[in-house]
């Protein structure tokens, strides 16, 4: 397994919302990165996310190299063999179990044997992803949080065949890129998605069943459990489409506790998805 000291360049997958955040803070704590997603246009999407995102720390004091350095350091590309120079690789791709095993192959045939490979997946199993390798004993969750630049947490999930060397370098990793951790088994959610996501589904419900208006609920969980936001606008924050989703994939583990709200379901039906479409919940600019 390459060290940590001998990591120079950063390989991140995926462009989109987790992707382009994973790869702003790998360049702000000094790493070359070299970011691939699938088309041009969603790496030049991440690449200005990653500007706008630059030019706003910016503006508030928190960056301590200049931002058009920081950005210098991103390499965005579609092509799939520019991961080879990579000393480690975090994949964001889309949430979709067969097509994460077929990046993990992919990544398993470009990249040096002792890279580690590491997924952002939310919900699928580490030890599902990592069986598309001959190298599952390299293969680790490494969860950010969503915004990446803001979130001061990440998730390390060990999957079944994941050495202990490769976990205490997801930590050490993570920590390097100013975060702090927490380490949870490769069981359905992790720590955060399981215990999360029957919260938001359970305050969905008590707004469908009357029990308060929607402020209501958010301000109550706010104000009676200090959590900066309520369920309903968390999940217009994370995406609609994006909870009913993850909640279905533990709901097929974990059974009927994890049964996405009904009312949740019926707006992602009418395209009403949060804040990215302007209305969920509540309405947005
Ligand atoms: P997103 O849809 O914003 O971005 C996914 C990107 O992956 C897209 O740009 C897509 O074109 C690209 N992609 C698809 N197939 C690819 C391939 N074969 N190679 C390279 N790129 C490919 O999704 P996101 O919200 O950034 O989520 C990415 C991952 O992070 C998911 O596994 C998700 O569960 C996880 N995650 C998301 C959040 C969140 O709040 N959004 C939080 C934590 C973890």
């Amino acid at each position: 397994m390459r060290a940590l000291a001998d990591i120079d360049v950063v390989g991140v997958v995926g462009a989109g919302t987790m992707g382009n955040g994973i790869a702003q803070v790998a360049a702000t704590a000094g790493y070359e990165v070299t970011m691939r997603d699938i088309e041009p246009e969603y790496v030049e999407r991440g690449l200005d996310s990653i500007d706008d995102s630059l030019a706003r720390l910016d503006e508030k004091g928190r960056l301590d190299d200049a931002p058009e350095a920081i950005r210098d350091r991103i390499t965005g590309t579609t092509d799939l063999d520019a991961l080879a120079g990579a000393d480690v690789v975090v994949e964001a791709a889309v949430e979709d179990l067969a097509v994460k095993r077929e990046i993990f192959a992919d990544l398993d045939a470009v990249t040096d044997d002792d890279v580690v490979l590491a997924t952002n997946t939310s919900t699928l199993s580490i030890t599902a992803v990592a069986s598309a390798t001959d190298r599952a004993s390299d293969v680790v969750g490494l969860h950010f949080m969503n915004p990446v630049p803001i979130m001061d947490g990440v998730e390390v999930v060990v999957g079944e065949h994941t050495t202990d060397a490769v976990v205490d370098f997801a930590h050490a990793f993570a920590e390097d890129l100013g975060k702090e951790t927490w380490e949870a088994d490769d069981k359905p959610g992790f720590v955060t998605n399981r215990i999360l996501m029957p919260w938001i589904n359970e305050g969905v419900r008590a707004y469908d069943e009357g029990v308060a208006d929607k402020e209501d609920i958010d301000r109550g969980m706010k104000l009676g459990t200090n959590v900066p936001m309520g369920p309903l606008e968390l999940a217009d924050h994370i995406g609609l489409d994006v909870v009913v989703n993850a909640s279905e994939t533990l709901y097929d583990e974990l059974g009927d506790r994890y049964k996405p709200a009904y009312l949740l379901k019926r707006k992602v039906e009418a395209g009403d998805l949060g804040k990215k479409t302007g209305r969920g919940f509540y309405e947005y600019e």
